[in-house]
């Protein structure tokens, strides 16, 4: 049985890049619920007790109430992680180094970044995920698809998202998503995603 995560910051925290009231929203309402919908359907399918992470890599085996709502699940507990109302700086270490010689620099990461996101027609995430050989990749999925499933064409392990579903900016950016895809940029915790780099590796 999966719980829905407590966030670390305040709803209010994250203003003004992201206002209280979709953040509440946002986790009370639409994370609880793929939470909830993750819960019944793996109940209903004896399912209970693998992990998250080994039930998307394996979810071609399994039905599309596990897919959407399993992803919703793991994909906004991720979210929620590499946010911070103080963002920073990347950590200096194996990740920097990694990311310096795939991307060359920040701004040339968050051109790649944004595009995928931007790109992305209707609904889903954009990532920065660790392939099965060590190195970095951008790519974007639809729904609440993410690159552990092995639905997907670029597979990897995720170290940092961002939901570009219309719930996750509409109220304060409405059609507007390249400006909440600038936001994003200044709220990352990039301490905590070079941790997920690191815990990605086998
Ligand atoms: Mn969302």
């Amino acid at each position: 049985m999966f719980t829905l995560p407590k966030l670390s910051f305040d709803y209010k925290a994250l203003e003004p890049y992201i206002d209280a009231r979709t953040m509440e929203i946002h986790h009370t309402k639409h994370h609880q619920g793929y939470t909830n919908k993750l819960n019944n359907a793996l109940e209903a399918g004896n399912l209970e007790g693998k992990s998250i992470e080994e039930i998307l890599r394996n979810v071609s085996s399994h039905n599309d109430a596990i897919r959407n709502n399993g992803g919703g699940y793991y994909n906004h507990t991720l979210f929620w992680e590499i946010l911070t109302p103080d963002g920073n700086d990347i950590p200096s270490g194996a990740f920097k180094q990694l990311f310096d010689e795939t991307f060359d620099n920040l701004e040339n990461f968050k051109k790649h970044f944004s595009k995928a996101a931007a790109t992305r027609f209707g609904s889903g995430w954009a990532w920065l995920s660790v392939d099965a050989n060590g190195e970095l990749f951008v790519s974007s999925t639809a729904n609440q698809d993410n690159p552990l499933m092995d639905v997907v064409e670029e597979n990897g392990t995720p170290i940092l998202g961002i939901d570009v579903w219309e719930h996750a900016y509409y109220l304060n950016y409405q059609n507007r998503r390249p400006d909440y895809i600038n936001a994003f940029f200044e709220i990352i915790n990039w301490e905590k995603v070079a941790q997920n780099y690191e815990r990605s590796k086998p």
